[in-house]
């Protein structure tokens, strides 16, 4: 643990959980947590920025979660339009980009769209200035998931070390589960 996390542990700022991948988050882990709606990160959360690498076996286990009751809606603050809703058309789910988080409005409109109340729902992303930061800021509960590898932006190597976690080399990733074009 870094100095960093020990930090935010004592603003009471670090994520509720950590999990490695989406896919290593068990069905009897969410029901457990009485978890109706799942908040998403898109962004090396599901698929790496520059559409290398998908987060291993998420398509199924975004398939699971759905046909276990749990509702889905992304909320990304990408801003390439085409390219998020071609993401969003290929894994059938509901969501909005540009959402400005680490603000609230993303979250509210996804509380609104799912029709759930806040402790009934779980923020997932990668990174702790926006999904975290923005699950705290809007009383939700919130999973931080290691980042898939992507090309890193000059802040990034400057502070990216805390705000994501790096991708662990155990969880083997497969370019070729990324098939049919992806626009920009
Ligand atoms: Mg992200």
């Amino acid at each position: 643990m870094t100095l960093f996390d020990r930090i935010l542990i004592l603003l009471k700022l670090g994520p509720d959980h950590r999990f490695m991948t989406l896919s290593t988050i068990s069905m009897k882990w969410l029901s457990e947590n009485q978890i109706k709606g799942l908040i998403l990160d898109l962004d090396n959360t599901i698929i790496s920025e520059d559409d290398c690498y998908l987060s291993p076996g998420v398509e199924r286990w975004l398939q699971q979660v759905q046909d276990y009751g749990i509702q889905i809606f992304l909320v990304s603050n990408g801003k390439r339009e085409a390219r998020f809703i071609n993401w969003k058309e290929r894994l059938h789910l509901p969501g909005i980009h540009q959402a400005r988080k680490p603000f609230k409005s993303g979250f509210k409109r996804a509380l609104r769209s799912m029709n759930l109340c806040p402790h009934d729902v779980m923020v997932i992303g990668d990174s702790f200035h926006t999904d975290i930061l923005g699950a705290k800021i809007s009383h939700l509960r919130c999973i931080q998931v290691a980042s898939l590898p992507h090309p890193k932006l000059w802040w990034e190597n400057l502070i990216g070390a805390y705000i994501q976690k790096p991708y662990p080399q155990e969880y083997p990733l497969d370019i070729n589960e990324i098939k049919g074009k992806v626009s920009h």
